[in-house]
């Protein structure tokens, strides 16, 4: 499995915002800004079949009218695109077309083959394009219901979330978790240094710190832990 994290800050940071790219195909949230980010690292966006969405804050969701736009208007091929969700995110899309004024929402669904599954109980397991996704929710304060997912057993996404049960389910059943560590300190809606780093010794497992703000990008980069990984845009593991 090839993962590319293709943002890691939060969203007042000059880092991309946090999304992540799994095997070119599959990509876990599409905040601001995600399909020039794509087309800046030599990706093809057209290949990505899989959307999961997290939850429906605007740097999770915004790019979702840009991507399907262009793959209809400049590489015109109709794939199958599902999206995946918290329950009323097809809702959240047309609305995202309306508020952008773009006419054409329902060509560009017809022509893609746009398939949304929405989400409301607590864990979905999902069988799509030869994944095994698993979808738990997490807290992220009064935005519900919003998602953590684990990919095939072996990457976890936290998505934005304070610490809970469905975080620590998230991390002990993946390989390598791509976590939210917003904070210094964790609150009811993002995580902080302090909850990533009881989580890294308690399950002994990889984390990988997203959604950073810059503040805690520096003092996480001081900590030396074997099990936590500070990285730039862009990077790109195999597992
Ligand atoms: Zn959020
Ligand atoms: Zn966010």
């Amino acid at each position: 499995m090839k993962v590319q994290l293709v943002g890691t800050g939060a969203i007042y940071t000059k880092y991309n915002s946090a999304c992540t790219l799994i095997n070119q195909e599959l990509i876990v949230d599409m905040p601001n800004g995600t399909l020039k980010q794509l087309l800046k690292s030599n990706n093809n966006p057209e290949k990505i079949k899989t959307i999961l969405i997290t939850h429906m804050h605007g740097d999770h969701i915004a790019d979702i009218p840009f991507f399907l736009k262009y793959v209809y208007n400049y590489i015109k091929i109709n794939n199958e695109i599902a999206i995946i969700g918290p329950k009323g995110i097809e809702d959240k899309v047309i609305e995202l077309f309306t508020a952008y004024r773009f006419e054409d929402r329902e060509e560009i669904q017809e022509f893609l083959n746009v398939k949304f599954i929405e989400l409301k109980e607590k864990e979905h397991e999902i069988e799509l394009e030869g994944y095994k996704i698993k979808a738990i929710q997490v807290s992220h304060g009064e935005e519900k219901p919003a998602y953590g997912y684990n990919i095939n057993n072996i990457v976890g996404c936290t998505g934005d979330s304070g610490i809970c049960n469905g975080v620590e389910k998230l991390i002990e059943n993946s390989k390598v978790t791509i976590a939210d560590t917003s904070l210094r300190e964790g609150d009811h809606c993002h995580m902080g240094i302090d909850n990533i780093k009881y989580l890294a010794k308690k399950y002994d497992k990889q984390i990988i710190a997203t959604h950073l703000r810059d503040t805690t990008r520096e003092e996480l980069k001081k900590e030396e832990n074997r099990n936590i990984l500070v990285v730039e845009d862009g990077y790109q593991f195999e597992i």
